[in-house]
């Protein structure tokens, strides 16, 4: 009871000063980590949301736009409009619940994420991001705290679909991507419609670079790097971009028992080598990036026939869209040499299906990470392989990304599971990013 009167204390002695203007002493910025997230809390209100789509294997299945979808999401408009916040659905399907600031020119600073599952997927995917916000309003109701800018929580439409509300936000919600049947059976124009919202007014939504101050996103890792480096907060350095090729190799299919060894233009000879240099050249460099040959077929087929042709895949990620083409050159490079040594012709075709690499923005990075070690807590950079609403809201608006431990590294399966200590962990650090941001610390 004294500690918790002497952190109310010391925060309203902050309030003062903030509402005076004037700048923090280092002292008082150290004392603010007096606001916490409460992690049972968040991990009572994510068991409860589960029970919205519960799947009977275990898991959730939450397809956006369905039955459960929809109850979902009135149970997270009931806990927003508990927690004060001014709830509406925007003409995408969006959630949006606003606490008003002391500034109302300013623009908002927005965080959330998504509740949408894949098929059986887990609870915690998304979910952590928007309970994690809600979090924050109660801890600053809870203390008292009036922000400069207006904050917003969103929850963004169908993610698992093709993040269908954060591309809205930028406008690049297209007529074909609103065609697109959903897992929930409906097309996406109709499952916004169903929950809410205006495929014809999608115009209304845009918002622009300057409209809002900052983006936020707390999610799980879904990968099992924080927990191999005994990191309890990731600092996110950007979602990766990703590029696809087809790649055809053109030998010739003779006799396999009649065409002596120094005669052959086996294409499959060549596709094993392609590979092997893919791996190399991949690795060959310091960095995260990625490379994969994950499909390869070879014709005409037959034990007793020379492959003549081969078709095979080729996907590469990275932070960096220059060191992807660098990357792509050196294997193009590799596959001029074994043209050359096999008596084949390889060609590249580049997929449609590429995401360009999003950067989070460098200020926030530092802002994270500087906040997470004041808290305590140990840090690591990392990429995102995994997209995320973040991804289109970098594009429009400096955009910050904050992961925490998934246990086992295990994601979109109904084994997800987040320690609730790295729940309060997370959101104790959104809640201090936003802090720094309302108070200036994005010039
Ligand atoms: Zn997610």
């Amino acid at each position: 009871m004294g500690v918790r009167a002497f952190h109310i204390g010391s925060v309203l002695v902050l309030v003062a000063l903030m509402e005076w203007g004037g700048a923090l002493s280092p002292v008082l910025q150290a004392q603010t980590p007096a606001l916490r997230a409460d992690g049972a809390r968040m991990q009572e209100r994510i068991l409860r949301l589960a029970e919205f789509g519960r799947d009977p294997r275990g898991g959730v299945s939450r397809l956006a736009f369905s039955e459960a979808d929809r109850q979902g999401r009135a149970y997270i408009i009931a806990l927003m409009r508990q927690a004060g916040l001014t709830v509406r659905v925007d003409p995408a399907g969006n959630i949006i619940g606003r606490r008003e600031g002391r500034e109302p020119h300013l623009p908002p600073i927005v965080f959330g994420s998504h509740i949408d599952s894949v098929p059986n997927g887990g609870r915690y995917d998304g979910v952590v991001g928007v309970i994690g916000a809600i979090e924050c309003i109660e801890v600053l109701n809870a203390h008292g705290v009036t922000t400069r800018h207006p904050l917003e929580v969103i929850v963004f439409a169908d993610e698992e679909g093709g993040l269908v509300g954060s591309r809205a936000l930028i406008g690049a919600l297209t007529p074909e991507a609103l065609a697109v049947v959903s897992h929930s059976g409906m097309t996406v124009r109709e499952g916004i419609r169903a929950i809410g919202g205006d495929p014809d007014r999608l115009a209304e939504v845009v918002r622009r670079p300057g409209e809002i101050a900052a983006f936020l996103e707390l999610h799980i890792e879904q990968g099992g790097t924080l927990e191999a480096e005994g990191a309890q907060i990731g600092v996110v350095e950007g979602i990766v971009g990703i590029r696809w090729w087809d790649v055809v190799i053109e030998g010739f299919a003779n006799h396999a028992g009649t065409t002596p060894m120094n005669q052959r233009r086996d294409a499959l000879v060549a596709a094993a080598e392609l590979i092997l240099a893919v791996n190399r050249v991949v690795t060959s460099v310091p960095g995260r990036q990625v490379g994969t040959v994950g499909r390869i077929t070879a014709e005409p087929g037959a034990p007793n026939v020379i492959p003549g042709r081969v078709r095979m895949s080729l996907e590469l990620r990275d932070l960096s869209a220059e060191k992807i083409e660098q990357l792509f050159e050196r294997i193009r490079e590799e596959a001029r040499a074994i043209e050359a040594r096999r008596g084949v012709t390889i060609t590249f075709t580049p997929i449609d299906a590429t995401a360009v690499p999003a950067p989070t923005d460098e200020r926030l990075r530092r802002l994270i990470a500087e906040t997470a070690r004041e808290l305590g807590l140990r840090t690591l950079f990392l990429p995102s392989g995994a997209g995320h609403d973040a991804q289109n809201m970098a594009r429009m608006a400096p955009t910050g990304m904050i992961f925490v431990p998934s246990v086992g590294g295990i994601s979109h399966s109904p084994q997800e599971y987040t320690r609730p200590e790295d729940l309060a962990n997370g959101a104790t650090v959104l809640l201090h990013t936003i802090l720094k941001i309302d108070r200036g610390a994005l010039p």
